[in-house]
């Protein structure tokens, strides 16, 4: 097994086109370079949810991709395990079987495969599919890699302290909850919980007034290690399967009650929104970044240092979010942007990330989700949280229409999306990452 990076090969190669056409337009997010998995069905269906991958405005249904013979017999075999509708089988087999099916896939769908009409009939339009969270994730884990969005909201709740001593020297996380994990087009109830006022004697249960998205990137784990076993981090990314966005939802009233001692709990898991297709650490080679330390920063731990996580460790992933209001819904408006930031800026990055958190022991498994935390710019628009963006709710935001926002309101839809440039390389994208905030139930 390989614990290099992953390589480029053919399948990167910007010149290569498909005969999907709708691959080859310079918007797509799902150009040939990328081939990020799912798990779809046709939308308002009965039909089992399977997995599929994403190529321009189609989708490759892969079992029947399968069944038309496309695939050797140990890219189908790889295909062939595990749950119905979950692709944790697949994870747990690492980047080889990974790699087998990213080079069947590149070159069955390239201009004058000879497969094409075989392949043809596995395709079904994105426009007419619906999603689910490509795998069962077991645990979830929210770490807190962005260095600006940590000293930003440090200082909110804490002015005299904002970066406290331990954020340069370990990658703080805290244990997230899985079952409230949705997909893109996930809708929510505002979510209820104790809340007190500043000037308030005693907390209420009441509807969380501070609703917030987090603009974050997710790490889905493949291959697992066993229980007591650590991973050296330059073995790290052969536990990574890929990226997705992730919006965070946060109730930061609720958050800012129940926060001390242990750290968030219900402000953050009643929703949690990730991007249906998983972008693949493959289709990522071409844009990764290096990893440094400003000066007078410690350099990590021997355990979280390497060559390889310096020269290349950090992502270089653009990321937007966007807001959609009922109101703008209501006069056909689109979604407008509220900020943009880059998870190059990670303070960790993910092979951090996963060998700090298996240095106790604590066994990942496939299909585990990481957070990166709120992945905010060094400047104040560039924040990716309301919390940021409005100065804790004292400087409301004005939108185009007029409408002002210090946090979300129901109907609000909020759209993460992320793309990696390079020149010499064809832009890939991650699709929508969205979700809308509902009134809270009665
Ligand atoms: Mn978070």
């Amino acid at each position: 097994m390989s614990h290099a990076p992953a390589r480029l090969d053919f399948s990167h190669d910007a010149a290569l086109r498909s005969w999907v056409a709708s691959a080859n337009t310079p918007e797509t997010d799902f150009p040939i370079q990328n081939l990020p998995l799912g798990v779809f069905r046709r939308a308002g269906s009965q039909e089992a949810f399977r997995p599929g991958v994403a190529i321009g405005e189609q989708i490759v249904d892969l079992p029947a991709a399968c069944a038309a013979g496309i695939f050797s017999d140990a890219v189908a075999a790889s295909l062939a395990g595990g749950e119905p509708g979950q692709l944790n089988a697949f994870m747990a087999l690492g980047s080889a079987a990974r790699l087998a099916l990213r080079h069947a896939l590149s070159e069955s769908l390239s201009e004058g495969s000879p497969r094409q009409a075989a392949l043809q009939s596995a395709l079904v339009a994105q426009a007419s599919a619906e999603y689910a969270v490509p795998c069962r994730i077991g645990d979830y884990t929210d770490f807190y890699t962005g260095i600006h969005h940590a000293t930003a909201v440090g200082k909110l709740f804490r002015p005299d302290n904002p970066l406290l001593p331990n954020y340069k020297w370990v990658p703080i996380g805290y244990h997230g909850r899985s079952s409230s994990i949705g997909v893109s087009g996930q809708k929510f109830a505002r979510p209820k919980g104790q809340t007190k006022g500043p000037n308030e004697e005693v907390p209420q249960l009441r509807p969380s007034h501070r609703l917030d998205y987090e603009l974050e990137l997710g790490v889905f784990v493949g291959q697992g290690n066993a229980l007591g076993e650590p991973i050296a981090i330059d073995r790290a990314e052969d536990h990574a399967f890929g990226l997705v966005l992730l919006n965070d939802w946060s109730a930061r009233d609720i958050q800012a009650w129940e926060y001390q001692p242990l750290g968030p709990f219900l402000a953050k898991n009643f929703a949690s929104t990730i991007s249906p297709w998983i972008v693949t650490l493959e289709a990522l080679a071409p844009f990764r970044a290096p990893f440094t330390r400003a000066d007078g920063d410690p350099q990590p731990l021997p355990y979280l240092d390497s060559e390889a996580n310096r020269r290349q460790g950090n992502f270089d992933v653009s990321l937007e979010v966007l807001i959609q209001t009922q109101a703008m819904r209501d006069a056909g408006l689109a979604s407008q942007r509220l900020s943009r930031s880059s998870y190059r800026d990670a303070y960790w990055t993910v092979a951090q990330m996963i060998t700090h958190h298996a240095v106790n022991g604590c066994n990942l498994q496939p299909g585990d989700l990481l957070g990166s935390g709120t992945q905010s710019g060094a400047r104040a628009d560039q924040a990716g949280s309301l919390l940021e963006l409005t100065a804790g709710g004292k400087n409301a935001l004005t939108l185009a229409n007029g409408e002002t926002r210090t946090f979300l309101q129901d109907g609000d839809a909020v759209t993460l999306r992320g793309y990696c440039e390079r020149s010499g390389f064809r832009r890939i994208g991650f699709g929508d990452c969205q979700g809308q905030v509902l009134a809270a139930k009665a």
